[in-house]
C-alpha cells in the first residue's frame, strides 16, 4: 500500500464531479449568511376538505431568494443545511416566523380557530432538548394554541431517532402541539413505530398519490394506510393531489384532507390570504358537483 496508490484513487474525481462539490460548497457558504440576511422565504400551501375543498389548514415551505441564482426551493438546500450545522438555525427561523405568521393571520381574521400550520421540522431540531420550550414561548408571546401547529417528521425520526428524539417528541405532545409523519411509506417504518412515538397524523406520500386511478397497487395501499391510521386514532392527509380522479379515489378510500395542485399551490402570505377566504375553482366544483363528473 503507497502513496502513489492513494494518489491514483483521485483520478476518479473527474471535472464534473470537482464542479458538484463546488457547487455544494457555493450554496453551503452562501446559506451561512441567508438567515441573517434575511434571503429565506416562507410560502404556504392550502390544506384543504377533501370533498367539498374547504380550507382547513396549511403547510409553511420555506424558499430560498439566493443573491445570484435566483429562488432556490428546499430540495436544493435543506439536505446541505442538513449535512452541514446550519439547519438549527434554519430550523428555528422557520418556527419562529411561521409561528408568528399564523398569530398575524388569527389576528387579523384571515383563519379561524380551526385552522392549523403544519412546520417541517428535520430529524437535527428533534435532538435538541430545548425544542419544546422555544415553541412554547413563542406560542404564549403570540397568543397561538399549540393544537394550531402540526409538526411534520420524517418516518427516520421514529427509526434512527434515540432516546433524546423521544424525549423531544414527548414534551412537544404534552405542550399540545400535534405531529405528523410526512412523506409516509417511503421510509421504512412499520405500524410498531407509529405505536410506540407520540404522533397524531400521516401524511401519505406523493408518489402513492401519483398512481391513484391507474395502479391498484398504490390504491391498496392507500386503503391499507387509511384503515390503520383509524385503527390508531391517526389523522390522514393526502399530499400531491393534482387530478380531480385522484380525488374521486382517495375520497372512496376515505381520505377526508388534501392538499395539492388540485386546490392550489404555495403561495407568499399576501397571496394565501388574499386566496383563503374565497373557495378556490376545484373547491368551488367539489361541492357542488358530489355524484357528477
Ligand atoms: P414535503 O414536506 O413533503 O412538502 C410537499 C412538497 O410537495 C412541496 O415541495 C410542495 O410544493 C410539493 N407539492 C405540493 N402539492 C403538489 C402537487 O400537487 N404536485 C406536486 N408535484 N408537488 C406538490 P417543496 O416546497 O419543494 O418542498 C420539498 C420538501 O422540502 C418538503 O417536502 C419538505 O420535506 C422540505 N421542506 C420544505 N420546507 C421545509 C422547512 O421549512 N424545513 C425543513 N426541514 N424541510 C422543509
Ligand atoms: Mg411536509
Ligand atoms: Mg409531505
Ligand atoms: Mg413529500
Amino acid at each position: 500500500r503507497t502513496k502513489s496508490e492513494g494518489r491514483g484513487s483521485f483520478t476518479v474525481f473527474d471535472a464534473s464531479m470537482r464542479m458538484a462539490v463546488r457547487e455544494r460548497l457555493d450554496i453551503e457558504v452562501a446559506l451561512r449568511s441567508a438567515v441573517a440576511q434575511d434571503q429565506l422565504v416562507l410560502e404556504y400551501q392550502p390544506i384543504v376538505r377533501l370533498a367539498t375543498g374547504a380550507p382547513s389548514g396549511a403547510e409553511a415551505l420555506v424558499r430560498w431568494r439566493h443573491p445570484t441564482r435566483g429562488v432556490l426551493g428546499p430540495t436544493t438546500f435543506i439536505p446541505i443545511a442538513e449535512g452541514s450545522n446550519l439547519i438549527s438555525a434554519i430550523g428555528t427561523w422557520v418556527l419562529l416566523r411561521s409561528i408568528e405568521q399564523l398569530a398575524q393571520w388569527r389576528r387579523a381574521g384571515v383563519v379561524d380557530d380551526d385552522f392549523w400550520l403544519s412546520i417541517n421540522v428535520s430529524p437535527r431540531q428533534l435532538t435538541d432538548r430545548g425544542l419544546a420550550g422555544v415553541l412554547r414561548a413563542e406560542l404564549e408571546r403570540w397568543d397561538v394554541p399549540a393544537a394550531c401547529v402540526v409538526l411534520e417528521i420524517t418516518e427516520s425520526v421514529m427509526v434512527d431517532g434515540g432516546d433524546v428524539t423521544e424525549h423531544v417528541m414527548e414534551d412537544l405532545r404534552a405542550l399540545g402541539v400535534r405531529i405528523a409523519v410526512d412523506d409516509f411509506g417511503t421510509g421504512f417504518s412499520a405500524l410498531g413505530y407509529l405505536r410506540r412515538h407520540p404522533v397524531t397524523g400521516v401524511k401519505i406520500d406523493r408518489s402513492f398519490v401519483a398512481g391513484l386511478g391507474a395502479n391498484t397497487e398504490d390504491e391498496e395501499i392507500v386503503r391499507a394506510v387509511v384503515a390503520m391510521s383509524s385503527a390508531l386514532g391517526l389523522t390522514v392527509v393526502a399530499e400531491g393531489v393534482e387530478t380531480v380522479d385522484q380525488r374521486s379515489v382517495l375520497d372512496a378510500l376515505g381520505v377526508t384532507l388534501a392538499q395539492g395542485w388540485l386546490w392550489g399551490r404555495a403561495t407568499d402570505p399576501a397571496a394565501f390570504a388574499a386566496g383563503w377566504a374565497v373557495p378556490t375553482q376545484a373547491a368551488a366544483s367539489g361541492s357542488s358537483s358530489s355524484g357528477n363528473s
